[in-house]
């Protein structure tokens, strides 16, 4: 079989990997895709159980790639506001997009939705050649070039690999890159829940002693996706009790907020790990979202940290074609990999923060958590600057060490 050449090669057509070839329309650069699986790309009436709370710098970067209208067109819930408080506390803090001058603060979309609506923009660039579903079998390097071997026979040599396959990527393993992790202790479960009380479009978390809980609005009035972070082997449980049992565990864990929860189809759960892969770029490698980090998902922020990892490596490797050099040196990477590594570790330093934060019923920790939450709460300047970043589980982190952590604890 013939031998390919191309300028990038990204390996997995997943939301992130996609949006850097999108990112890449318009380039003289010559793209390959290599997916494993493709979606289906019917939607059921019942959206998917994997679904992520879309920011909206994530927003602007999927209208900027042609992506957006595609999502909004399948099926995409806006939320307008967003509650967070603690189980049996007087913490809580709020947000509304009004107050922020902004139309929401983000959106629900199925992950195969926002991936579909990609697939669509990647297969129209002239400039992109989708091997799907299709995977890698070997690598090599050259000087000048990396060479890969498809399981389906195919071989291509590229300038530049970059590993967009996810948290257990292929590539990082194959470059030997050393990962830094550790293991949550917590898996999440996700399922899509009925409540008896219109959700209207406010995305609530609860923080309870086993792990946070929250219920995404989705399109229909009554309908929510949950994510329920919990200690695995009660997760493991509560995904094969039997329904009734699960409704009535679940409606009392959230507080009876929405009334009763009747969950509708599959449920599932995912082990939660922090990884944080020691080099985002070598010679001839590039690693993107969950290949180079993932984090706890009670902040909603993997994927969007992840299409910031795709458009900054677009923008780098666009100017370094425009400057006439070599995409895949490592030295001409550095910029690349200092920024998103920085992203990444204060997301990850956060995330910690939180979970120690949270973790645990000791009732002076307890008080120092409300009192965070209400100072945060009314102190508008505060939260609407962190609002703007999109980070908003941070303010209350940030208020509560404010509030005295050291001589509280
Ligand atoms: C329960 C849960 C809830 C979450 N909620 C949110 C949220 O609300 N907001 C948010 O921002 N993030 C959320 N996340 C995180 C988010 O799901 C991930 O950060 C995101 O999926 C990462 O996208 P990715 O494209 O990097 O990787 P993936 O989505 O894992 O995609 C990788 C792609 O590569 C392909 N692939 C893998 N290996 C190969 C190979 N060898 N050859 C070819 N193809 C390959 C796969 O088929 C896949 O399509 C959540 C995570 C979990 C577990």
């Amino acid at each position: 079989m013939m031998m390919k050449s191309v300028d990038i090669a990204i390996i997995g057509g997943g939301m992130v990997g996609l949006t850097l070839a999108a990112a890449l329309a318009e380039t003289e650069l010559r793209v390959a895709v290599i997916e494993g699986t493709l979606p289906d790309e019917t939607l059921n009436p019942l959206p998917d159980v994997r679904v992520s709370a879309l920011s909206r710098a994530s927003e602007r970067i999927l209208r900027r790639v042609g992506a957006w209208d595609g999502i909004i067109s399948r099926r995409a819930a806006p939320y307008m506001a967003m509650k967070v408080w603690e189980q049996d506390s007087f913490a809580n803090i709020g947000f509304k997009a009004d107050d922020l001058g902004q139309p929401d603060l983000g959106h629900i979309v199925e992950n195969r939705v926002i991936q579909l609506a990609l697939l669509d923009r990647v297969t129209r660039q002239d400039n992109v050649e989708l091997f799907a579903p299709d995977r890698c079998q070997s690598l090599a390097m050259g000087e000048n070039e990396a060479w890969l071997t498809l399981e389906s026979g195919q071989s291509l040599t590229a300038k530049l690999v970059v590993g967009a396959d996810g948290a257990n990527s292929w590539l990082r393993n194959k470059a030997d890159i050393p990962l830094t992790w550790r293991d949550y202790g917590h898996s999440a479960l996700v399922a899509n829940i009925r409540c008896s009380e219109p959700h209207d479009g406010v995305a609530r978390q609860i923080f309870t002693p086993e792990g946070p809980l929250a219920f995404l609005p989705l399109s229909e009035p009554d309908l929510c996706s949950i994510v329920w972070s919990l200690p695995p082997e009660k997760a493991d449980r509560l995904v094969t009790m039997d329904e009734e049992s699960f409704n009535k565990q679940l409606t009392v864990a959230f507080d009876n907020q929405l009334g009763l929860c009747r969950v509708e189809g599959d449920r599932a759960a995912f082990p939660l790990k922090m990884r944080y892969a020691r080099d985002f770029a070598k010679n001839r490698i590039a690693l993107v979202g969950d290949a180079a980090h993932t984090i706890h998902p009670l902040a909603g922020q993997g994927v969007n940290l992840g299409l910031l990892d795709a458009a900054s490596l677009a923008e780098d490797l666009v100017s370094l074609w425009q400057q006439g050099k070599d995409i895949g040196l490592h030295e001409n990477l550095r910029h690349y990999e200092r920024w998103r590594k920085a992203e990444a570790a204060k997301m990850i330093a956060a995330m910690q923060g939180f979970r120690e934060l949270f973790d645990g019923a000791n009732p002076l920790k307890k008080l120092a958590r409300g009192i965070g939450m209400v100072a945060a709460d009314v102190l508008p300047g505060v939260k609407q600057q962190f609002m703007l970043r999109a980070w908003v589980l941070r303010v209350i982190y940030l208020t509560w060490q404010k509030c005295g952590k050291k001589q509280v604890l």
